[in-house]
């Protein structure tokens, strides 16, 4: 008898994977995922659940519980193996936020596009033909979330959009390929945890420029922020108002945190703004880029962790 196939569950979640261009030239969602798959799949029992149809940038933290639920109920369903088709503007956040709260063996693959799902030159279709074959995959098993585009398998630690354009979009630890319906891992990969928690806290980021003061930060306070990112100046450095800011509402308890608008290198107190930021209460986190960081302590002050050691661990 033939070894029954392995059953996947593909959520769709809006995003350019499923945008048509209107008369104005304006992408938006349109397509349901019974279109996304069609032709793709074969040999596979392939369902799909159409949760939202979004533009990523107008997903919330509610949102990413949604889609938490929504692989969680799948995978508890007998599924081997889950799609999510996302935007890809905010995909870094969704895939370290399921990353975070899922524990399960069956892999969780987010795949997206660069191109409507209209174009002649769809790189869609590909794209989820190529997730398809690794949730499908048993050397994905145990991997947890993975992100799958333009051939190459990404870990959602650290990943960043890096390109509106390019096909590859993305930046991040490559795991492994996909080329012709073969998957290739070729390294393995972190799976940070902190349980399945609810995205409550508010955890804001600052963006830090030339001449930048407090009034962000002190509207970020007043607002409940419990966190604050700063996307500081290249390895961590800000302007003496913001440290002195830093330093009043540390002293109050917030939770403040470095990063960086620079997108390569480590985070690290090595001038003097730096070191001030650091001696005023604030904490380096020396690798993820700001919307990450971000995702990391919403879920740390979730959880009830300790920031200082999930962000030493996994930041
Ligand atoms: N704005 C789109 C989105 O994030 C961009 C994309 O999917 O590439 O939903």
């Amino acid at each position: 008898m033939a070894p029954p196939s392995p059953y996947l569950t593909v959520i769709t979640t809006g995003g350019t994977i499923a945008t048509s261009t209107d008369a104005a030239g304006v992408r938006r969602p349109t397509r349901h995922g019974a279109d996304l798959i069609a032709g793709l799949g074969a040999g596979l029992e392939v369902r799909v659940l159409d949760l939202m149809g979004k533009d990523s940038s107008e997903l919330t933290p509610a949102d990413w519980n949604r889609i938490a639920a929504a692989v969680r109920d799948a995978v508890e369903g007998g599924a081997d193996g889950v799609v999510v088709t996302h935007g890809t503007d905010t995909c870094e956040e969704t895939a370290l936020w399921l990353e975070l709260g899922y524990a399960g063996d069956a892999p969780v693959v987010i795949t997206g596009a660069q191109r409507s799902a209209d174009a002649p030159d769809a790189d869609g279709p590909g794209n989820l033909r190529d997730a398809i074959m690794v949730a499908a995959n048993p050397a994905a098993r145990g991997l947890g979330v993975l992100v799958c585009f333009a051939g190459r398998l990404l870990a959602p630690l650290g990943l960043y959009k890096a390109s509106t354009r390019d096909l590859t979009g993305f930046s991040g630890d490559l795991i492994g390929t996909v080329a012709d319906g073969r998957v290739e891992l070729t390294a393995g990969k972190t799976r940070p945890q902190l349980g399945a928690v609810a995205p409550d806290p508010r955890v804001d980021v600052v963006a830090l420029y030339a001449g930048a003061d407090a009034v962000a930060l002190d509207a970020c306070a007043a607002a409940g922020a419990r966190a604050v990112v700063l996307e500081a100046l290249g390895s961590g450095n800000a302007p003496a108002a913001v440290i002195d800011g830093v330093r009043r509402h540390c002293a109050d308890g917030l939770v403040v945190a470095v990063s960086s608008r620079v997108p390569g290198g480590r985070i690290g107190p090595d001038y003097g703004p730096g070191r001030a930021l650091v001696d005023a209460g604030a904490m380096v986190v020396p690798r993820l880029r700001p919307a990450q960081a971000r995702v990391l302590l919403i879920a740390a002050v979730a959880a009830d962790a300790p920031v200082g050691d999930v962000v030493d661990r996994w930041g």
